[in-house]
């Protein structure tokens, strides 16, 4: 390591909480799949920030939709309007064949976000008795950092020394139908649920389970709600990962790709029934719908179009998928994914293998010690992939 990322990191962990492990990297430039150090070594982007890079570093066309923005207006706040928010909501409701939108800015505010909506939709619309409503949310979900967030968690260290946690949430199995079944009472206002869980480490739940717990619900008159924040937006090979199962889901949770890595911004998406349920006073947030965001929105999902990033994801993804599994390494456990989201379990720790795959070049984080996760931005070449593919051999084959 050089003088300047030596020392960019000693700052970092001399002022910074202690609440990441990152590489002992500092990236200071960005363009499509590739970063660069301050000393201008560079590297694939095989991340992709948990997905928040979809359309690749600095798409042109984002950069220019924030750029004009920047010249125009920045923040209204939501009490007067602005011109962006408007296209925005008509043009997400388009993307999700949904009614209504209600925009934030982290995911974890648009999980909030959802629990609140399906909460008082359970008393308003449903009928259950005051504060009696219960979330089903799934073991090993990653729902973000916020309270609500963290009292879904399955994991002791997401929630240790924060309690008292939220009440009204009951666990079941990822994938365990009749543990849904068994889990659903009167007083159930939604079941929330990754189609792929991400930070878990890329699991699928098995075929056919999606349909059949979104059938479950529709029985119930409970809602199903799927947090599409990381394995949405062309990630997984579908612009949505219910598609994998042909569920169309009561709302769906956005963020990260939402905003093609330039700016925050994510969302829920439901009918008006549901997201009818707020009213002036009762949600909001100050930066929630802005106009910077919504026209770097706007911007981020043409692109996703016009560069059938949903297409190549699949393509491609199928190709690296394919490639993976022929290493042969008795450490390899299982390469599993859908698109160009794939997760290759080993039966030792990760993080090793992350480091060296940095000193060939790749940026590849572990996730849940022994998954590496492979996510590149969907805007790769083929070119570009298999020069990954090649280093990836070496280090792991
Ligand atoms: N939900 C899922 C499925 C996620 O993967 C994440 C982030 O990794 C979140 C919610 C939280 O999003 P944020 O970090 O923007 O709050």
């Amino acid at each position: 390591e050089t003088l300047q990322t030596k020392n960019l990191i000693e700052q970092t962990e001399k002022f910074g909480a202690n609440n990441y492990h990152p590489l002992p990297i500092v990236i200071a430039k960005a363009e499509g799949v590739w970063v660069e150090d301050p000393e201008g070594n560079k590297y694939m982007d095989m991340l992709s920030a948990y997905s928040a890079v979809n359309q690749g570093h600095r798409h042109p066309k984002i950069i220019q939709a924030l750029k004009d923005q920047a010249d125009r207006v920045t923040l209204t706040s939501r009490a007067f309007h602005n011109d962006q928010l408007g296209p925005w909501y008509e043009m997400i409701c388009e993307l999700t064949n949904k009614e209504m939108a209600l925009p934030m800015n982290t995911g974890a505010e648009a999980v909030e976000t959802a629990i609140k909506a399906a909460r008082r939709w359970a008393y308003d619309v449903k009928g259950v008795a005051e504060n009696q409503a219960e979330i089903i949310a799934c073991v090993g979900n990653f729902h973000g950092r916020t309270m609500t967030a963290v009292s879904l968690s399955s994991e002791e260290e997401y929630q240790r020394g924060f309690g008292p946690m939220l009440p009204g949430i009951k666990l079941i199995p990822y994938g365990d139908i009749d543990a849904l079944k068994a889990a659903i009472t009167e007083n159930t206002a939604a079941f929330l649920i990754e189609p792929i869980q991400g930070e878990a480490g890329i699991v699928i739940p098995p075929e056919g389970f999606l349909k059949q717990a979104q059938e479950a619900c529709k029985e119930n008159n409970v809602l199903f709600i799927a947090d599409e924040i990381q394995a949405g937006l062309a990630r997984s090979g579908k612009m949505f990962a219910c598609e994998w199962d042909d569920v169309d889901p009561d709302m769906y949770i956005l963020g990260k790709a939402l905003g093609g890595g330039v700016f925050p911004i994510s969302c829920v998406v439901s009918s008006k029934e549901i997201l009818g349920v707020f009213n002036p006073g009762s949600h909001g947030s100050t930066f929630g719908g802005n106009p910077m965001a919504c026209a770097v929105s706007i911007a981020s999902m043409e692109v996703l179009k016009e560069e059938k990033l949903v297409d190549r994801s699949l393509e491609l993804g199928n190709y690296f998928a394919e490639k993976l599994k022929e290493i042969k390494n008795p450490k390899i456990k299982e390469v599993r994914g859908r698109g160009l989201f794939i997760g290759v379990e080993l039966t030792e720790p990760a993080r090793k293998y992350c480091e060296e795959l940095k000193e060939a070049g790749l940026l590849c984080k572990e996730t849940h010690d022994t998954v590496i996760r492979f996510a590149p931005p969907l805007v790769i070449s083929k070119e570009d992939l298999d020069w990954a593919i090649e280093k990836i051999v070496k280090v792991l084959g």
